[in-house]
Formats: C-alpha cells, sequence, structure tokens
C-alpha cells in the first residue's frame, strides 16, 4: 500500500513530533542506554491511591458495561460540583458531556461546529492537536503568535485583528502547552465582548487549569459564560490535575444543543468513555482535593528550581510560565550555522549524546525552542540540567 492511497484527510496529519521524541527515547532506553526524558507531557506522580480504590471498587461492583454516551450522571454532576468550588458557576448536568480524555472532547467540538472553509483562530506556540483537528475537519487555521518577551501572554488585540467575515472559532489554550502562558481574564472578556454577537465560538482548553501559579485569577469559564453562554466550549481534563492520563477522562461544557452534537458525534465513533475511569473520576472531583494542592506546589517548586538554573546561562531567555509544566526556553543563541543549525537538530543531539530528551520547538510551530517538562522527580531534574549544561559545554565554538 502507498501513502496516496490514504485519505487526503489522513494525509495531512502530521505525525505528533511529541509523541515521536517519546518513540527514540524509548528505543534506546531498549537498547540498556541510560536517558533521563523531560520529553513526556504528563504527570510523573501516581493517580492518588483513593482513585485507584474507586476503580478497583467499580471492577468488583462489575461497572463494567456501557454507560450512556454521554457518561454517567453521577459524574456529569461532579463536574458541574467542581465549577460549583472552583469557578462559583452553576452548572447543569446535561450541559457536560464525558469524553475519552480532553483530546476527544476537543475533537467533538471541532465536527460538531467546524465546515470545510471556516476560519479558526489559535494561537502559536501551542499544541499542535488543535491545528491538526482543526484541518481533519477541513477547517482553515490562522495562527496569531505569543511573544516570549511578555511570558507568551495571549492578548485580545492580535486575537480580534484576525477575526474575518468567515471566523467561526477562537480555541485558546491557557495555560498553555508548551509555553504555560496564559490569557488574563480581562483580554478573554474583551474578545467575548467583541465577538459576542457574530456566528463565532469560542473554545476553551483548559486541561491545565488546576496548574497555575502565582495567584493568578484564572476564572476563564465564568467569564464566557457570563458574556456568551450559548457560543462557548469549555474542555477540561483528569489527566493533569489527578495524574490520569492512562485513564482517558475529560469532559465538555457548553450549551445543549452544542453537548447532544458532540454527543451524536462521540455515539459514532467511541461511545461512552470508560465505566471504570467514570467511576475514578467522580471520587476524583469531589473527594479530597490535597493531593491536587500537594502536585501543584511540587510543580511550582520545579518550576522556580528550572527558571533559575537556565537564567545562569545568558545565551539562553526563557520567560516564567504563569501555569502547565513546561519551561519553554529561547535557544537560538547556543545555534550556529554550521553545526547544529535548528532546536530539531539539537534536541536530536542532545538524545544521542547528551542522553536527554527533551522537544524541539519545531513540534509547537516554534524553531528555535526547547520544551522541557518539569513533571519529573526533582533528582532526574537536576540530572537532566546537569547533561543538558556539559553537552552545551561540548558545543564546538563557531
Ligand atoms: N490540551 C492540551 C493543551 C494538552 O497538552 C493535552 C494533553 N497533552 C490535552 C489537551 C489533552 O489531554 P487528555 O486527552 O489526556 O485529556
Amino acid at each position: 500500500m502507498t501513502r496516496d492511497q490514504l485519505s487526503q484527510r489522513v494525509r495531512q496529519i502530521r505525525l505528533s513530533p511529541t509523541q515521536k521524541v517519546a518513540q527514540e527515547a524509548e528505543a534506546l532506553r531498549a537498547e540498556g542506554i541510560d536517558i533521563i526524558n523531560l520529553g513526556p507531557g504528563e504527570p510523573d506522580f501516581d493517580t492518588p491511591a483513593h482513585i485507584k480504590e474507586a476503580a478497583k471498587a467499580a471492577l468488583d461492583d462489575n461497572f463494567t458495561k456501557y454507560t450512556r454516551n454521554i457518561g454517567v450522571v453521577e459524574l456529569r454532576e461532579a463536574i458541574c460540583h467542581r465549577y460549583s468550588q472552583d469557578c462559583n458557576l452553576a452548572c447543569n448536568p446535561e450541559n457536560v458531556i464525558v469524553s475519552a480524555g480532553g483530546k476527544q472532547a476537543l475533537f467533538n467540538v471541532a465536527m460538531a461546529l467546524l465546515d470545510p472553509g471556516d476560519q479558526v483562530i489559535v494561537h502559536a506556540p501551542g499544541w499542535p492537536t488543535i491545528v491538526d483537528q482543526v484541518r481533519m475537519v477541513g477547517a482553515e487555521v490562522t495562527i496569531v503568535r505569543t511573544h516570549l518577551e511578555d511570558g507568551f501572554k495571549v492578548g485580545a488585540e492580535q486575537i480580534l485583528e484576525s477575526v474575518t467575515p468567515r471566523t467561526r472559532m477562537i480555541v485558546i489554550n491557557s495555560p498553555c502547552n508548551p509555553t504555560g502562558g496564559l490569557i488574563s481574564e480581562e483580554d478573554l472578556r474583551r474578545i467575548a465582548v467583541a465577538v459576542e454577537d457574530r456566528d463565532i465560538w469560542i473554545t476553551l482548553d483548559l486541561c491545565y487549569d488546576r496548574l497555575v501559579y502565582d495567584d493568578t485569577p484564572h476564572n476563564l469559564p465564568a467569564v464566557l459564560r457570563e458574556i456568551m453562554p450559548n457560543r462557548c466550549a469549555i474542555v477540561g481534563s483528569l489527566s493533569k490535575t489527578y495524574a490520569m492520563t492512562g485513564w482517558r477522562c475529560g469532559w465538555t461544557m457548553g450549551p445543549k444543543e452544542l453537548i447532544d452534537a458532540c454527543s451524536n458525534v462521540q455515539s459514532q465513533s467511541t461511545s461512552n468513555a470508560s465505566s471504570i475511569s467514570q467511576r475514578a473520576a467522580v471520587v476524583a472531583l469531589t473527594g479530597p482535593q490535597e493531593c491536587v494542592g500537594r502536585m501543584r506546589d511540587e510543580y511550582l517548586a520545579r518550576r522556580d528550581w528550572m527558571i533559575e538554573r537556565l537564567h545562569k546561562d545568558s545565551r539562553i531567555s526563557c520567560a516564567v510560565p504563569g501555569g502547565a509544566f513546561y519551561v519553554f526556553p529561547d535557544i537560538s543563541q547556543l545555534l550556529s550555522p554550521s553545526s547544529l543549525r535548528t532546536s530539531l537538530e539539537f534536541s536530536a543531539a542532545l538524545l544521542q549524546d547528551g542522553r536527554l530528551a527533551v522537544t524541539p520547538g519545531e513540534a509547537f510551530d516554534a524553531p528555535g525552542f526547547l520544551r522541557i517538562s518539569y513533571a519529573a522527580s526533582m533528582g532526574q531534574l537536576q540530572e537532566g540540567m546537569d547533561r543538558f549544561s556539559r553537552f552545551i559545554a561540548g558545543l564546538k565554538e563557531e
């Protein structure tokens, strides 16, 4: 079979470069080579014990059959409970659909709302899945760039300047993977007020929203619900908050018509998220939340350590991320025209020679940068950054 036998839709999907790094690091490890892996976008913590107990109980209860396509009502109520506790928002379970992760939730929304030719505004550097999903459903992406100088803040101005009569959706990811940048409540309000009387949706990818540092106000759902309750899709996930990436459990909150449409898409693709994960998710969302605070505090300490460490080298510029668990330094001054010309080549050499896996900025539409995950133990971070320094010291001066 040749590649051109595949559908056009599939041919335009890029192999996720984030997964590519993970695979290469895995392959080296399988050869017995000791690799420090600061590539992955997932918590290094174990899923908290009380959540695992709930999954075991679900199995013992034989809660192992299909559930309602949109998820069990207890879980949709639990999601509403979190919006009430964390965002002071009233929410009705009929406005929520549970999906197999935030990724599927976002895909459902794209399928439900976008037609070929529609324009979707996204920001970059950003998570590549958002762009690929939009393209997969035939819509066109307009990219608005965020910048290191102001902490990769997603600003209202640039987004609004990109709006055209064909704009159908604006997707905002805050905190952003890979930059850790945020959109302020004020900027989101300005965007919402400006587009509220037009046929434009705002989709918020808030999969990292419980990992916001420095007490920055970040109640984005409340902003959209106040201004444009009928044209917002709010996507959340248990993956990062509760260290549950493998459980595949996320959701969309939005107007009932959108939730019904997402349900139609989901019912013809995957049906319900895993019944066992759903039971565990109820306990995660309604049970004690100390585990979330503990993990967040640990990420914060690691972030501060990483920033201090990176700032010791004046050739590296790095903004202080407002959330998530990545640093995103500009390493362009370490590149040279004749040896390591790009951050892609740099990260490949760093893996092969320095035995440290990180993700090149190219994966996020940001050549010249690296994404380094601090979702790893302090010991791993220290060893990883020692390897990074040794690798840089070994680079030949031009
Ligand atoms: N949004 C962003 C920005 C992400 O980085 C990820 C995971 N890497 C997701 C959504 C989806 O995560 P999940 O499907 O595990 O909920």
